[in-house]
């Protein structure tokens, strides 16, 4: 608590993590730009502005979901942009590896063969990628269906209520975090549950967890489309390029001459074209959050989201006790301690979620939002009810995953 009033309404303004305070009650100041957070192209005005426009993009398609009814996985107009969009990048990545060998091969041994080199450079740094399933299996190990029954039953428990397909693959590994993917031309579905998320759940937010990560293969999310899951990758790398924290010097040279190659009205179209697909990414979130609701019910979906406010907390206290050799029972008890302790700042920290998480490439919405938007929504009662019993057994099926977490947990 800071004690100054808000200058619009005068109620006391408030903060979180040394943030700039910001007004409670009226959300004064809650939308001021944080460079911390709103660096991207590492050009304070720009950024600022884009900042500006992700902060209305994100309400405005806030308050329409808000208002809306539970949507399904409708034809937003981000989305047709995105598919149209993607057939014309492909088509563009063809037309430079084309350009590429024709500058390669014109006048042999002349300086325009040079060029023909870095346009094939730039073809393969933006070539589009589907995924390979080896790649995420290095960091994670695929849970067998034999020895963890609990666990497929409750995952097919979830599919059979919220309408969604298996997974072909399930992985756990030591990142504190769940995703799906589709991979590979024969679009293999994989779950990925990371132990340091999953252990410190209650039975009820891994239910709502399941159905969330699940939902994203029935609520029509582009980045699971072929076409524009690579036409994404190629966007991808577009924003890994302009991201400046990641390269520094080198990444200036390339986007340079990703620019001059591509002319910088051709970079600013990629831009806007990655910006719409994440709009309708974010979308894809909150749509996925409906199932999570479903399944697991309203309360666990929103405790679910609410824990997300806090994960450095949550990853602090979990390495503790990783690194002391102790389980996953261990794990959960002290996630627990933190969360009761935050619990009195989650209010603050969602609305803090929206100035922080707000961005043109985040492919999430701000977790208060997240949280938001199914507490507007009528209560649902959970569909799927996992027993504590159920949810013991599938921790002791996942003993052995636990423990190879645990290890890398305590040494990195
Ligand atoms: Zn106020
Ligand atoms: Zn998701």
């Amino acid at each position: 608590m800071s004690d100054d009033l808000c200058p619009e309404c005068a109620t006391p303004t408030i903060s979180e993590r040394s943030a700039e305070p910001w007004c409670p009650s009226c959300e004064w100041n809650l939308d001021r730009f944080d460079p911390e957070h709103g660096r991207h192209l590492g050009w304070a005005r720009v950024d600022r502005r884009l900042y500006r426009a992700a902060y209305w993009l994100t309400a405005r398609q806030f308050a329409e979901l808000a208002g809306g009814p539970a949507a399904g996985a409708s034809k937003s107009a981000a989305r047709l942009v995105t598919i149209a969009a993607s057939a014309l990048l492909l088509a563009g990545e063809v037309a430079l590896v084309v350009l590429g060998v024709w500058l390669l091969l014109k006048d042999f041994f002349s300086p325009v063969n040079i060029l023909g080199v870095l346009v094939l450079a730039v073809a393969v740094v933006l070539r589009p990628r589907l995924g390979r399933l080896r790649d995420l299996t290095a960091e994670a190990t695929e849970v067998d269906r034999g020895t963890a029954p609990a666990l497929f039953g409750l995952i097919e428990r979830v599919a059979a209520a919220t309408g969604a397909p298996m997974p072909d693959v399930v992985l756990m590994g030591a990142e504190q975090n769940a995703y799906t993917v589709t991979v590979g031309l024969r679009r293999r579905r994989v779950l990925y549950l990371g132990a340091p998320l999953w252990a410190v759940l209650d039975p009820q937010e891994r239910v709502a967890l399941v159905g969330h990560e699940l939902g994203h293969f029935v609520n029509g999310d582009v980045r699971r489309g072929l076409l524009t899951q690579s036409a994404r990758s190629t966007l991808g790398q577009v924003a890994y390029l302009l991201t400046p924290d990641r390269g520094g010097d080198l990444v200036a040279q390339i986007v340079e001459f990703v620019g001059w190659v591509f002319s910088r009205l051709a970079l600013g179209f990629q831009l806007l074209l990655l910006w719409t697909s994440l709009r309708d990414s974010q979308r894809a979130e909150y749509l996925a959050d409906e199932l999570a609701a479903k399944a697991g019910g309203s309360a666990a979906t929103i405790r679910l989201l609410d824990s997300f406010l806090i994960t450095d907390a949550v990853d602090t206290v979990v390495r503790r006790e990783a690194r002391a050799k102790q389980g996953a029972e261990a794990w959960r008890a002290a996630a627990g301690v933190a969360r009761t302790r935050l619990e009195p700042q989650v209010a603050a920290m969602r609305q803090l979620s929206r100035r922080t998480d707000v961005s043109l490439f985040a492919s999430h919405p701000p977790a208060g939002l997240r949280a938001a938007l199914t507490a507007t929504r009528p209560e649902q009662p959970a569909a799927v009810v996992l027993p504590e019993t159920d949810s013991a057994r599938i921790d002791e099926e996942l003993a052995a995953h636990y423990e190879r977490a645990r290890r890398e947990l305590a040494t990195a």
